[in-house]
């Protein structure tokens, strides 16, 4: 029994763990690092589909596996197409650092998704089709939490856990070794926590030789850890305090956090306002999510549309899927009126709405991944931003809670689920998990590493 990790050794996401066991061969998940081709891209200098994986290989960016790529992928490559020796994809969850090279692979490779995290990545693509692809596959599968599925002589079973995208599944894997036990990406902190702590039960149920354990969070300094509980209360006291409109931005798969919004608005006696994109994902997702309000008929939501084509606000203007929220629709205008009635959803590529809304008054909370506000790199459009912000006179905010578990729940969740061999992933300090564990293994990129 061996795994070898092409991805998520020492680094933050971009986990694809080829594991193998007497003939039958299996990856856990198969995604792009955040930093890919950071060293060598920039801008327009990229590779194009035409180029398939050429480029890619020329850098070491993709490893050069036979057995696994497309036909297409390897055009012009000098790797030759043979028919694939992988039994199955498993994919824990929608973000692109577990799922962003799945376009890559074979078409005829099985693919294991999740009922929910399948309905998030088709919504994503319905509104994104160029920046978000799964590519094409012939044999999806679909599963639930609790489901046991057999691969050869390994029976994989996926358990739901909680994190900042719904859908999102840790998975136990008996082999011929004994239990391998995967967290994918998860948290103890948000409203949904007892998922994973039923994924550690059974983790801890399944007696596991090795547990392949995140540790985004698990840095030496110890932050407060932010529930999502907090973040809610925060947004309810900016909201109670605003004179004017209040914006606000969050990723539009945090399903959590546009929970919290919707409760602070109502809480508030706001209108929620999102755009049609948000509303479309709310309502693809209701099914899946009893807890989210029907977009279409809740009172305390508005959808907001904005000029387009002809400025008249006419149905032709609007793309099919758009025209559906009509009935809810509203415009700059009825918000310019009445500011301190809404609480509006508004990300950085939609700011020019603001030369419309000319709030006074008005405060913005941003709710999302502190990285944009801390990273060198996205310096330029922090500026851009905050240009903005200076210009109308808007009051910023920040209020947010990680996707991740804190590093105290990390070594908690460890204790529970208590593992023979620990090994850590999805980290930059893979060697904090030394200090409560005896028997650590950290992972290198490409290593085979038996277990
Ligand atoms: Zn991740
Ligand atoms: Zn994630």
């Amino acid at each position: 029994m061996n795994l070898t990790f092409y991805g998520g050794a020492n680094e933050i996401g971009g986990n694809k763990i080829l594991l193998q066991d007497k003939g039958a061969k299996i990856y856990l998940d198969f995604g792009e690092s955040f930093d890919f081709g950071e060293d060598f891209f920039y801008e327009y200098l990229a590779p194009r589909t035409a180029n398939g994986l050429e480029v890619y290989f020329e850098f070491g960016l993709v490893p050069k596996i036979p057995k696994l790529y497309s036909k297409d992928m390897l055009k012009l490559t000098n790797l030759k197409y043979e028919k694939p020796d992988i039994d199955a994809i498993f994919i824990s969850h929608s973000h692109s650092d577990h799922v962003g090279h799945l376009p890559f692979v074979d078409e005829e490779i099985p693919i294991f998704i999740g009922h929910g995290t399948h309905k998030v990545i088709e919504a994503y693509h319905k509104l994104y089709p160029q920046l978000f692809s799964i590519g094409e596959h012939n044999n999806i599968n679909l599963f639930k939490s609790g489901d046991k599925i057999k691969i050869k002589h390994l029976v994989i079973e996926p358990i739901h856990v909680e994190h900042s995208v719904p859908g999102a599944y840790g998975f136990i894997v008996q082999t011929s070794k004994g239990a391998i036990v995967y967290t994918g990406d998860l948290r103890m902190h948000g409203p949904m926590s007892e998922m994973t702590m039923e994924f550690i039960e059974k983790a801890n149920k399944s007696n596991p030789i090795a547990l392949l354990c995140e540790g985004t969070r698990m840095s030496h300094e110890t932050e407060h850890n932010f529930t999502e509980k907090e973040v809610e209360e925060r947004i309810d006291k900016i909201i109670k305090e605003s004179k004017g409109l209040v914006l606000g931005y969050f990723s539009m798969v945090n399903i959590d956090r546009f929970m919290s919004f919707y409760n602070a608005a109502v809480k508030n006696k706001r209108i929620l306002v999102i755009d049609t994109r948000l509303a479309y994902v709310i309502d693809n997702l209701k099914e899946k999510i009893k807890v989210l309000p029907d977009v279409r008929k809740d009172k305390n939501i508005r959808i907001y549309f904005r000029l387009s084509k002809s400025c008249t606000f006419s149905e032709k203007d609007y793309n099919i899927w758009e025209r559906e929220y009509m009935d809810k629709m509203i415009t700059y205008k009825e918000i310019a009126k009445n500011p301190k009635n809404y609480v509006m959803h508004l990300g950085f590529y939609r700011l020019i709405e603001l030369v419309y809304l000319r709030p006074k008054n008005a405060d913005f909370i941003y709710s999302s991944s502190e990285h944009f506000y801390e990273g060198e790199e996205n310096e330029e459009q922090r500026k851009v931003w905050e240009n903005w912000m200076s210009h109308f006179k808007i009051k910023f905010h920040k209020a947010h809670c990680s996707g991740h578990a804190s590093k105290q729940d990390i070594i908690e969740i460890v204790r529970k689920i208590n593992p023979k061999l620990l090994i850590p992933i999805h980290t930059q300090n893979a060697e904090e998990f030394k200090k409560f564990h005896s028997n650590v293994k950290i992972p290198e990129k490409g290593v085979e590493l038996n277990v």
